[in-house]
Formats: C-alpha cells, sequence, structure tokens
C-alpha cells in the first residue's frame, strides 16, 4: 500500500493525489487535547515504549494551525464545548479527530448534566477508540486508520469540484 508508481532510469511517473496523500500519510501532526485519565494513555503512546514516531507522527502540536489530527482524549465538559469548537475551527484542511476514550466517545461514566454525551455532538470524528481506559495500543491502531482515510483521499478533485462549482454559480 501507498504510494504507486512507476520508474525507470532517471525518471518517476504518479498521480499528484498519490504524492499528496502519501506526504500526509506519512506526516500526521498531533494536536494532543487531553483533559482526564485518558491523557496519561495518551502521552504513554507518545513516549519510547510505543514511539508513534513510526508513524511520523512524533511532533505533537500545540498549535491548531500546525496540526492535522485532533486527538481528543478525555471527558468534555459542557463548559469546554466553545474551546473544543475554537480549536477544531483553527485546524487547516484537511484535518481529521479522533476521540479516545469512552468519555469522549460517549461521556462514559458520566451521565451527568454537566458532561458533553460525546464530542461527535459538536464537531465531526473520524475514528473512535473505546474503552475506560484505553490502551495505547488503541490509540495507536486508531492513527493507523486515520493514515488508511488519508490514503483514500481526493483532495485535487475536492479542489476542481469547488472550482466547477463557483464557475457554475457564475463567482
Ligand atoms: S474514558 Fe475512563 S480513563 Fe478515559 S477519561 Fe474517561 S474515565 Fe478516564
Amino acid at each position: 500500500m501507498g504510494l504507486q508508481a512507476y520508474s525507470g532510469s532517471g525518471w518517476i511517473l504518479t498521480k499528484l493525489e498519490d504524492l499528496i496523500n502519501w506526504g500526509r500519510k506519512r506526516s500526521p501532526w498531533p494536536l494532543p487535547y487531553g483533559t482526564a485519565c485518558c491523557g496519561i494513555e495518551m502521552m504513554c503512546a507518545l513516549a519510547s515504549g510505543y514511539d508513534m514516531a513510526r508513524f511520523g507522527a512524533e511532533r505533537p502540536s500545540f498549535s491548531p494551525r500546525q496540526a492535522d489530527v485532533l486527538i481528543e482524549a478525555g471527558t468534555i465538559t459542557k463548559k469546554m464545548v466553545p474551546i473544543l469548537k475554537r480549536i477544531y475551527d483553527q485546524m487547516a484542511e484537511p484535518k481529521w479527530v479522533i476521540a479516545m476514550g469512552a468519555c469522549a466517545c460517549s461521556g462514559g461514566v458520566f451521565r451527568t448534566y454537566s458532561t458533553l454525551q460525546g464530542i461527535d455532538k459538536v464537531i465531526p470524528v473520524d475514528v473512535y477508540v473505546p474503552g475506560c481506559p484505553p490502551r495505547p495500543e488503541g490509540l495507536l491502531y486508531a492513527l493507523i486508520k486515520v493514515m488508511e482515510k488519508i490514503e483514500k483521499d481526493h483532495p485535487l478533485r475536492k479542489q476542481f469540484d469547488q472550482l466547477k462549482l463557483g464557475v457554475d454559480n457564475g463567482a
């Protein structure tokens, strides 16, 4: 799997979309948004024992504008929702979201008025990691799933579709 290319002496031929996806897939910079105990498991996945650097994801970004994958690890209270949404909105396209742990996926054990019952109520989620707590392996698996999604993406087709819509609307 990966970059499909034809090569000969001194030349290489591939689709531009494959090349873009290949680059994006190998550098999914995460934005760690740890709010509770799941955050510790996320830190563990980033440490040398699990070594997310194997996937090109060893550079956590605390700036949303320089991150591709939001990893929301932990409970989200309703007070935190505007902040979570703002961070998501500030991330540049294309972006992906991992909901890590039962709390992020569904509110977990906290069936309370103050706890958001799943972050997909306010932002789109690409991969859910079950468990309380989820293991670091679960996060690595989710990262692999995100990478598979990146590989199947059509970045240029989306651009052309938007351009075409603009022309059709007379923009
Ligand atoms: S899912 Fe479990 S481990 Fe994760 S934040 Fe909630 S209570 Fe903590």
